[in-house]
């Protein structure tokens, strides 16, 4: 027989849930989360990844989704209008659209991409990446605990991974059952070492990902074409790459033809993973020829107090500066001062790139801090590109859009 997939689990009464009229309006409208507070009425209390059915106030059916009573987010909507089975069949439709959506944008070049975006993917609160032949499930709802082995069942029906390895959002809290970060759902060959490092390719660059223990699910997959642009712009240039994790900014970078680059990041750990995807790229001759350096610090002081060091190109891609909604305004205030600082740091003719991960600030907001911080500095700096999600982070509602970067380049400055 085959393992359970996400389906109804036996459960009756069906638990049945009436929201405020605003709420309502907002998952008619496609938003995939009802929070606590708007569940107005619901029948009895429902166990993590039991399924939901909302009635509007004529008591008429019009969306069903995962119950999660421990998270602020009570509901991820999964359907909004006739009633319909949530099967083996409905997922497998929503993995295979996912994956078709995906099959033009990879050549064999590129190894390393997420296959399934959560929400905006129709599977909500459930991410999906791969590194080569390993897949990482990353889970932001207790919600998937229920339903782990179907998804399993699937994946491996779909992809034929070697690994599939099982990653937790912090975001879970705590009170995790039975499940452990990092844990193997499935191997195909030997027991992998505790410490997997898998190596993949993006754009021709082999890079490596600690899948079981690094941040995110491994890696940065989000910035690949921020740094393909990079490497559009580094040649003849000095780099700096603040908060430079693994390196992939500086890789790119160096086969773009960049003098030298420097990696600025806190955690030894990732500047010697940095190492290691150099020498895993040596081969490429301007990547050998790249002078290299490293510097472990903290990027904030670095920046206020190295003036004296200058650069054709500074990276600036620190972490979430805004954890919560209370934080933004400080993240507003954090990101103007350090493009500030990055500015500080160019040679004349130069160009910063600031990202932002923080998806409690706002696109505008963000290229609004650089912006004043351009314009605050004495130089003459020119906005000449910004960019979003890349396509396999699709974000279909404003809270999913996390990722964004501004391009300025001095003309004519001193
Ligand atoms: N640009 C990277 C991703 C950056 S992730 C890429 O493309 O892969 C953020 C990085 O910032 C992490 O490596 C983390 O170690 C580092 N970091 C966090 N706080 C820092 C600080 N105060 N100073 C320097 N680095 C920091």
């Amino acid at each position: 027989m085959k393992p359970p997939l996400p389906s109804s689990v036996a459960a009756t009464p069906r638990l049945r849930l009436r929201l405020t009229a605003a709420a309502e309006a907002i998952v008619r409208r496609g938003h995939p989360w009802v929070f606590a507070d708007s569940v107005r009425e619901q029948n009895r209390e429902g166990a993590a990844g039991e399924l939901a059915a909302i009635f509007d106030r004529n008591d008429k059916f019009f969306a069903i989704g995962f119950y999660d009573p421990q998270s602020p987010i009570r509901v991820r909507i999964l359907h909004v209008g006739q009633s319909l089975a949530i099967d083996e069949k409905f997922w497998r439709d929503r993995l295979v659209a996912a994956l078709t959506r995906r099959r033009e944008w990879f050549d064999a070049q590129t190894t390393g991409y997420r296959l399934i975006n959560g929400e905006s993917d129709g599977w909500p609160g459930l991410v999906l990446d791969r590194y080569e032949q390993t897949c990482v499930l990353k889970i932001y709802t207790a919600a998937w605990f229920a339903h782990l082995t179907g998804i399993v069942h699937l994946i491996r029906e779909h992809l034929h991974p070697e690994l599939i390895v099982l990653r937790l959002s912090r975001k879970l809290g705590v009170s995790v059952p039975l499940r452990t970060d990092g844990e193997v759902l499935f191997q195909g060959g030997p027991a992998p070492p505790a410490n997997t490092t898998v190596i993949f390719q993006e754009h021709g660059l082999r890079l490596e990902a600690d899948v079981r223990r690094g941040q995110k699910t491994g890696f940065f997959l989000d910035q690949r074409e921020n740094r393909q642009q990079v490497e559009a712009l580094a040649a003849h240039r000095t780099v700096l790459n603040a908060f430079s994790f693994s390196g992939g900014f500086s890789l790119y970078a160096a086969r773009g033809g960049a003098t030298s680059v420097t990696d600025l990041d806190l955690s030894a750990h990732a500047l010697a993973a940095a190492r290691r995807n150099f020498a895993l790229n040596h081969n490429h001759p301007t990547i050998a020829a790249c002078r290299r350096e490293q510097i472990q610090a903290d990027a904030f002081q670095w920046l206020a107090h190295n003036l004296d060091r200058k650069f054709d190109l500074v990276i600036l891609d620190p972490p979430s500066l805004a954890r919560r909604e209370a934080e933004r305004a400080g993240a507003i205030r954090a990101y103007e001062k350090l493009a500030g600082a990055g500015i500080a740091h160019l040679r004349r003719n130069g160009i910063l790139v600031a990202c932002s991960c923080s998806g409690h600030v706002p696109q505008e907001e963000f290229f609004g801090a650089v912006r004043t911080a351009a314009r605050r500095s004495d130089r003459r700096l020119i906005e000449w590109q910004t960019t979003g999600q890349p396509p396999d982070h699709p974000a279909t509602f404003k809270e999913a859009a996390y990722l964004k970067a501004i391009y300025l380049r001095e003309r004519g400055g001193k």
